[in-house]
C-alpha cells in the first residue's frame, strides 16, 4: 500500500487532499498545526469510510526540527512517503508599504520554507526506491502577482521555481515533481474577503464559477497516478480560465 502525505490536511483543499488520496487507497498521513481536533476527526472519518490507515500527525511545517520528527514518526509507522503533497499555507493582505518584516517572513517560511524541509525530508526513501510523486500547492497569484499580496504572490512563485529546478533534479531518480496552481477556491483562506470581493472574483473567473477543495484534489491524484507518467516539472492552473 503506498503512502501519502498531505501537509496542512486538517481543513480545505489539503483535507480533501487526504479524502481523495484514501479514496484511491492510500495509506494518509494528515499533517496539522493548530486544528487538532479536526485532523483526528479526519483521520477517523478516512478509517472508517475508506479502510485505509490514516495518522493526524501535528508538525509546524515552517520549523525544520519539527518536520524531521514528523518524518522520523511516519517513516516508522508506513516506511516511507510515496507521494507528498505540500498543501500548508498561510495568506495575507495588506500594501507593501504596511508589511512588516515579520509578516514577510512568516510568509515565506510557513508558504516556501516548509516545501524545501518537507522535500528534503521526503527524499532520501523516494530516491532509495527510485519512485516518487511530489506535489506542490501554488496559487495564480504566484504565476501573475496580486496587488496586496507581495509576500504571498513571491512566495507561491518561489513554489513554481521549486517544482521546475527539483523535477529537473531528481528526475533521472525516477521521482516527478509538479505543481498545482489553483484559482478561487472556498475554504477558510477566502473568509477575509467580503461577499462582493468573492461575487467579483466569480465573474471575473471566465466558467463563471469558484472553485471547490476537491477540483484540486482531483488534480492531485491525476498527477500522482500513472495517467501522468510523462508529466514532470509543470504547473497546472486549476481556476476556471482566470489566468490563461
Ligand atoms: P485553509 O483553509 O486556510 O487551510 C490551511 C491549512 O494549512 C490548514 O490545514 C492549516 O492547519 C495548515 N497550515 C497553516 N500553517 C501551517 C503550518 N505552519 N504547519 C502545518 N500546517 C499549517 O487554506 P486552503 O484554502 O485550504 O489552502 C491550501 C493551500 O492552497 C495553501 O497553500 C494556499 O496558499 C493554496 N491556495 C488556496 C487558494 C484558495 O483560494 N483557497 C488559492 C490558491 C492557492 P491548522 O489549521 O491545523 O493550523
Amino acid at each position: 500500500m503506498k503512502t501519502v502525505l498531505v501537509t496542512g490536511a486538517s481543513r480545505g483543499i489539503g483535507a480533501s487532499i487526504a479524502v481523495a488520496f484514501a479514496q484511491q487507497g492510500y495509506a494518509v498521513v494528515i499533517n496539522y498545526n493548530n486544528s487538532k481536533e479536526k485532523a483526528e476527526n479526519l483521520a477517523k472519518i478516512i478509517l472508517d469510510s475508506y479502510k485505509v490507515p490514516a495518522l493526524a500527525v501535528k508538525c509546524d511545517v515552517s520549523d525544520y526540527s519539527q518536520v524531521q520528527e514528523m518524518f522520523n514518526t511516519v517513516n516508522d509507522s508506513f516506511g516511507g512517503v510515496d507521494v507528498l503533497v505540500n498543501n500548508a499555507g498561510i495568506s495575507s493582505q495588506k500594501l507593501f508599504t504596511d508589511l512588516s518584516p515579520q509578516d514577510w517572513k512568516d510568509t515565506m517560511s510557513t508558504n516556501l520554507d516548509s516545501m524545501f524541509y518537507c522535500c528534503k525530508s521526503a527524499l532520501p526513501y523516494m530516491i532509495s526506491k527510485k519512485s516518487g510523486v511530489i506535489i506542490n500547492i501554488s496559487s495564480m497569484w504566484g504565476q501573475v502577482g496580486a496587488s496586496c499580496e507581495v509576500h504571498y504572490s513571491t512566495a507561491k512563485a518561489g513554489v513554481i521555481g521549486l517544482t521546475k529546478a527539483l523535477a529537473k533534479e531528481v528526475a533521472s531518480s525516477g521521482i516527478r515533481v509538479n505543481c498545482i496552481a489553483p484559482g478561487v477556491i472556498m475554504t477558510d483562506m477566502m473568509s477575509s474577503f467580503d461577499e462582493q470581493t468573492v461575487n467579483e472574483l466569480k465573474e471575473e473567473t471566465p466558467l463563471q464559477k469558484l472553485g471547490t477543495p476537491k477540483n484540486i484534489a482531483d488534480a492531485a491524484v491525476f498527477l500522482a497516478s500513472s495517467k501522468a507518467e510523462f508529466i514532470t516539472g509543470q504547473i497546472l492552473g486549476v481556476n476556471g480560465g482566470f489566468i490563461i
